[in-house]
C-alpha cells in the first residue's frame, strides 16, 4: 500500500490582514452579534433581525435615498417630455400657419386668373 505524505504549508507571513475572531457587529436596530472579520468593529444599517425578508413585514428599505433620487429623475424626465411635446405642438401650429400663409396668395392668384 502506497504511503501518502502531506506537507503542511504555512501562510506567508507579513502579507495577510489581521483576522479578528470576535469582531462585534452593531446594527441600527439595536441588535449586536459577534462574527469573524478582518475589520475590528462593524456597524451596519440592516441585519437579519430587521430586514423585511427575515421579519416578513412589508417595510420600506431605502438605503442612501435611492428612491428619492429615482423620483427626482422621473420628475425631471416628465418635465422634459412635457416641454418636448409643447415645442412639437408649437412647431406644428407654426407650420400650419405658414401653410395657410402660403395658400392664401395662391387663392388670390386663382381669383386673378
Ligand atoms: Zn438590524
Amino acid at each position: 500500500m502506497p504511503v501518502i505524505e502531506f506537507q503542511i504549508i504555512s501562510m506567508q507571513s507579513g502579507i495577510h490582514p489581521t483576522y479578528h475572531r470576535e469582531a462585534p457587529v452593531q446594527c441600527v436596530c439595536g441588535k449586536t452579534f459577534v462574527t469573524g472579520s478582518t475589520i475590528p468593529k462593524i456597524s451596519t444599517e440592516i441585519c437579519s433581525n430587521c430586514h423585511p425578508f427575515y421579519t416578513g413585514e412589508k417595510k420600506f428599505v431605502d438605503t442612501g435615498g435611492r428612491v428619492d433620487r429615482f423620483k427626482k429623475l422621473a420628475e425631471r424626465a416628465a418635465k422634459a417630455a412635457a416641454a418636448h411635446t409643447a415645442t412639437k405642438e408649437k412647431r406644428a401650429k407654426k407650420a400650419e400657419a405658414d401653410k395657410k400663409e402660403v395658400k392664401a396668395p395662391k387663392a388670390e392668384k386663382k381669383s386673378e386668373a
